[in-house]
């Protein structure tokens, strides 16, 4: 009986803080699973031990309390919780039905109203006179928060006036919500800028609703669904049914998801066809609600303290619980992107045990301080892979310098290929950069290396590059133009590729074999090289050497390409790996991939002739390897042959020169102009 005491103390404090960190804070500290198990255990002790029930105990009211920072809201008709039917199997809804006829004395079967259960914010919404006055928050269940400003703002689907004939005072319950897409779209967002992300739906559908910026209310979106009524004057349905339908008719969202059933047998369809369908569903549900659909039978029934007993929760296998990370592993996406992900201690959530979670990059995990060994949240909800969204607090001692920390556990190097790796310009992102070369990217290089607007491979299409990386035949973009590994006989070994088609393909492969230096260029796929930025480099440089020799100063000369788009051309091509490729493309005995410029002759530049002279800022060298790029010859003297001089500070005798002999001088700027732009 002590221990029994003690443990019942301890359970108390435990929940009491869990309480406050989930009602006050919108921030909780455990998945409701653990939760649950501990109030169930209270529970328990209190009903072993009825001495030991406080009325201060959490298993005797509801909710939190209302934050000091709203007005407080006193209910008419108190907001309850839902009695939990945590057995989820079949058995929890044959128990509510037959504690249902118990109750009631009758021995009928009892007709039922299904509805969903919303896993958001409950919210008691006032209308007088058909215009929303208030909408508060169901805070401890007797006083709520005044959030009427963030609900304006915040929930489009609420109306603010109703249409029809409402009665003169209408209080409509309902969850505010956060569709599941929403919440990827603006946790992606986040991420993307380095910023807190929201742990699930419903923490961002409360987070938002009681936080004090409307503003920032409003960039969440947040939609509503209504399930039932505070205090009504003028009206009063006979069933739930007619109750939910009659608020659709005066504008509110209502789940079409309901139904009306009879008897256990009803419920445990319900409970079956929607757990089914769970998954698909564009928003979090945690199970479903019964309610008897009679209101004369629900007011026979009443109340417990903190429940109605004509009502009942039956849930669904948690989305989110608690494991111990075992490891962190890097996986390399199509595109390069280095994703850390948690090798956990397999654990059953969302419906399926789940041994691997995202910790979707460096900033975030850092942010959440995950280290191996914790123990964690992680939440599966609908299709979306499994994340870890947070630590449970406790454990030892932990050191700055032990944070997770990529590169480190890399040493710097793809885990999949070995290139170097480079931090993404906005600081978030770790990428692999041997982008041609490396088989985490090869499906991906290769189809855009074969698009239309790069080599132009016709024919070469998603399954063809599958097919083609899968048998072996193709690793590197350089294979496909090598006879020794793409041929007939290795065609003719793929699945539904028929003489002809295979034909085709090598065809499509040679007449690709003769290509512009911008398409090769923009087909090399280096990131943040776009097509126009490849033609831009192709007509700067002139030859794909020169390119590749130049540093990022150089770089930037270039018109449009700034610091992170050198920075990314360097990087590429300082991969050794990425420079095979190129040179397997370009040699005659295995790529045979042929530049083919435009004619000297229809340079821009073509057939004039430049004197360069005085102190330039940019190089004589890069001046002269431009404009040959260009067409133009370069030469030491001024001649009547000359077109043009260029001419820097402290030009002395070829600018006397050039005047005497009437040539076109170029300040410095001008003669930039004219290279940009391409022609004389
Ligand atoms: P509840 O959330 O389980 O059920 C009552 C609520 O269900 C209502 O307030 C209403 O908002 C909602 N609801 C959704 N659909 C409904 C429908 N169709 N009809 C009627 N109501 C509907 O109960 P509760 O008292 O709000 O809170 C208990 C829950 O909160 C438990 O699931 C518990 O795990 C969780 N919790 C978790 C922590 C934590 O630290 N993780 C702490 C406290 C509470």
């Amino acid at each position: 009986m002590d221990g029994d005491a003690a443990r019942a103390a301890e359970l108390r404090k435990e929940i009491a803080e869990y309480d406050y960190w989930y009602y006050v804070k919108d921030a909780p500290r455990v998945p409701d699973a653990e939760y649950d198990r501990l109030f169930r255990e209270l529970q328990s002790l209190e009903l072993m031990h009825p001495e030991l029930l406080s009325p201060d105990s959490p298993t005797q009211r509801v909710g939190g309390k209302p934050l000091e920072t709203f007005s407080p809201v006193r209910h008419a008709v108190p907001m309850l919780s839902i009695r939990t039917e945590t057995d989820i199997t079949d058995q929890g809804a044959v128990a509510f039905d037959a504690r249902v006829r118990r109750e009631l004395g009758l021995d009928v079967e009892i007709e039922y109203a299904c509805e969903l259960k919303f896993d958001g914010l409950a919210i008691s919404l006032r209308y007088e006179q058909g215009r929303l006055v208030q909408a508060a928050t169901r805070g401890d269940g007797e006083t709520g928060e005044d959030v009427t400003q963030n609900v304006r703002h915040a929930v489009r689907q609420i109306p603010l006036s109703l249409e029809g004939m409402p009665p003169d005072i209408l209080e409509v319950r309902g969850e505010i919500y956060m569709r599941r897409d929403d919440f990827e779209r603006y946790n992606a967002a986040q991420r993307s800028e380095g910023l807190p992300t929201l742990v699930n739906p419903r923490n961002g559908a409360a987070g938002s609703i009681r936080q004090l910026d409307p503003a920032l209310a409003a960039r969440r979106p947040l939609k509503f669904f209504a399930y039932g009524l505070g205090e009504v004057q003028g009206w009063k349905p006979q069933t739930q049914q007619e109750l939910l339908d009659r608020l659709e008719a005066w504008g509110f969202p209502v789940n079409d998801m309901r139904c009306v059933v009879k008897g256990a047998s009803g419920l445990v369809e319900f409970h079956n066809r929607i757990e089914n369908m769970r998954d698909q569903l564009p928003f979090d549900i945690d199970g479903v609600v019964y309610k008897v659909n009679s209101i004369a039978l629900q007011e026979s029934l009443g109340f417990a303290s903190r429940e109605p007993r004509w009502a009942c929760a039956h849930k669904f296998p948690a989305e989110e619980q608690v494991t111990v990370v075992r490891g962190i592993d890097i996986q390399v996406g199509r595109t390069g992107k280095l994703t850390p992900v948690a090798k956990l201690e397999p654990v059953f959530v969302g419906g399926t045990t789940v041994s691997n979670a995202t910790l979707h990059n460096e900033g975030e995990t850092r942010r959440k301080d995950v280290r191996i060994g914790d123990r964690v949240i992680v939440r599966r909800a609908g299709d979306v892979i499994p994340e870890v969204v947070g630590v449970v607090p406790g454990g030892g001692e932990r050191r700055e310098e032990d944070r997770y920390d990529l590169y480190k556990s890399l040493s710097g190097r793809c885990p999949v290929c070995g290139s170097h790796i480079v931090r993404e310009e906005d600081g978030a992102d770790w990428r692999c950069t041997g982008g041609l070369f490396c088989p985490a990217q090869r499906k991906q290089a290769l189809l855009h290396f074969s698009s239309r607007r790069a080599m132009n491979i016709d024919g070469l299409g998603d399954r063809l590059v599958d097919q083609l990386v899968e048998a072996q035949i193709v690793d590197t973009p350089a294979d496909l133009y090598d006879q020794r590994k793409l041929n007939l006989s290795a065609l003719s070994k793929l699945e539904r590729m028929g003489e002809k088609s295979a034909q085709n393909l090598l065809g499509a492969i040679d007449n690709s074999r003769k290509t512009t230096l911008a398409r090769f260029i923009f087909a090399l796929g280096i990131r943040n090289v776009g097509e126009a930025t490849a033609k831009d480099l192709a007509r700067h440089f002139g030859s794909l050497e020169t390119l590749m020799r130049a540093d990022e100063e150089k770089l930037v000369e270039v018109r449009d390409v700034g610091p992170v788009v050198a920075r990314s051309i360097v990087d590429f091509f300082a991969e050794q790996h990425n420079v095979e490729v190129i040179q397997g493309l370009l040699d005659p005995e295995r790529g045979g991939v042929v530049l083919e410029d435009k004619a000297e002759t229809e340079k821009p530049l073509a057939g004039k002739t430049f004197v360069l002279t005085g102190a330039l800022a940019m190089s004589r060298d890069i001046a002269k390897e431009r404009l040959e790029s260009l067409g133009a010859k370069v030469a030491g003297s001024v001649s009547k042959k000359t077109d043009y001089v260029v001419a820097g500070e402290n030009s002395g005798s070829k600018l006397e020169r050039a005047r005497e002999l009437n040539i076109a001088v170029l300040g410095e700027q001008e003669f930039l102009a004219m290279m940009e732009g391409g022609s004389a």
